[in-house]
């Protein structure tokens, strides 16, 4: 028998669910991805570079031409001065990044904090480092971060610190205050960060993405981690970045080379060129999908779920507890599926340990609007 390396770990929720989507033919609504089409431009670029040849690997750091579009972003997003080739690497998608950075700094014996409910990817890269996760609470209802539980959380092992804003599963946001209040905590310690931010982009009613490229203090010791998949409504490209500075850059590039070594070239071709043509994508990002979130929350008001409409990313949370309270969360996503042909992803398993009787699923409303009225039809009927 093979000894595993993760005992804990089975297939992840958004494999099993989209699998039982599939199986049952309900509407997708668990695993986050878009069922629209990206920008035809960017379709088409994609088939003009392979035809012309660009089929062979790409620099393992990334194009030059998309890492410089990278640094311009963030500079004109977030003030933040970063060097392309020093400072920023293309990687297989965010989650290569993830775990390519937990590989480059966590040493067997050392902590990392994360805050729950939170992420899978985070956990296991950590475990397989020989490192062991810290799991520290977000606060029950609006998902901040209790500084004080973060506080206690810190030992002389601590060697990283996962954020995860705008937050997945539940659309909270991390202010600049937080920010500042973590380069204090940290100020003196010898840890990193990784700022995991793919749904940079995806902030709404005016709201604005905290991000620490605009933080030099914590950018110092800090990846910063986001995707393209998120942005372009290429979920299946798997590309993603991370902006680091120079000596960060340079372990995570160690482990990148081994790990993959590039990320597949003509798509980085594709999204160079487009970003150069279409600065404006990201900037319509925001009023898109606020748009998709106020016509699926305005459509489930005829339901029995209780909301209040997301702050950010394409995730949607509704607290059950008015249809079915006697299901727990991964009950009721199957039941949902099953009965109702509507899938969805239980809260739960984003938890080392669970909050008691909470009653909660996450819905992605990155769709078209017509699945979104099939799915709220459903949803309102039950
Ligand atoms: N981080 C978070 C919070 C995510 O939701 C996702 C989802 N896809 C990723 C990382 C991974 O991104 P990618 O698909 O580019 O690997
Ligand atoms: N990030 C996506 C989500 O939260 C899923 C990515 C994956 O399937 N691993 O739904």
């Amino acid at each position: 028998m093979i000894r595993s390396k993760l005992p804990h770990v089975g297939t992840n929720i958004f494999t099993t669910m989209s699998q039982l989507a599939a199986q049952t033919g309900a509407l997708n609504l668990s695993q986050g991805f878009p069922d629209f089409t990206a920008p035809q431009p960017l379709l088409e670029a994609v088939g003009r570079h392979v035809g012309a040849g660009h089929n062979q690997y790409a620099p393992m750091i990334g194009l030059a031409a998309l890492r410089e579009q990278v640094a311009s972003k963030v500079a004109r997003l977030y003030g933040a001065k970063v060097d392309p080739e020093l400072e920023v690497t293309i990687t297989p998608g965010a989650t290569e990044a993830i775990f390519c950075a937990i590989q480059a700094v966590i040493q067997p014996g050392d902590e990392a904090i994360i805050f729950d409910p939170c992420y899978d990817a985070y956990d296991p890269a950590v475990t397989l480092a020989g490192g062991r996760c810290v799991h520290v609470q977000l606060s029950d209802g609006d998902f901040a971060i209790d500084w004080q539980a973060f506080s206690d959380a810190l030992t002389p092992r601590t060697r990283l610190v996962v954020l995860n804003s705008p937050h997945n599963p539940s659309g909270a946001l991390i202010t600049r205050a937080d920010l500042d209040r973590l380069a204090q905590l940290v100020a003196e310690r010898d840890l990193y960060l990784i700022s995991d931010e793919v749904y940079e982009h995806l902030v709404y009613d005016g709201a604005q993405h905290a991000s620490v490229l605009a933080h030099e203090q914590l950018y110092a010791r800090t990846f910063v981690v986001s995707s393209f998949g998120k942005t372009y409504h290429v979920t299946g490209w798997k590309v993603g970045y991370v902006v680091a500075p120079p000596a960060l850059s340079r372990e995570l590039r160690k482990v990148h080379q081994y790990v993959n070594f590039c990320a597949v070239t003509p798509l980085q071709h594709a999204l160079a060129e487009f970003m150069a043509a279409h600065p404006e994508h990201i900037d319509e990002l925001p009023a898109f999908y606020q748009n998709k979130r106020d016509v699926f929350c305005s459509l489930l008001q005829g339901s029995r779920l209780r909301f209040i409409p997301t702050p950010s990313t394409y995730f949607q949370l509704v607290d059950y507890s008015a249809i079915r309270p006697d299901l727990d969360d991964q009950e009721m996503a199957v039941w949902l599926t099953r009965e109702h042909a509507v899938a969805s992803i239980p809260v739960s398993v984003f938890y080392q340990q669970p909050i008691a009787g909470q009653r909660l699923l996450r819905l992605c409303f990155a769709k078209r609007e017509e699945t979104l009225q099939h799915a709220a039809e459903k949803l309102c009927a039950i």
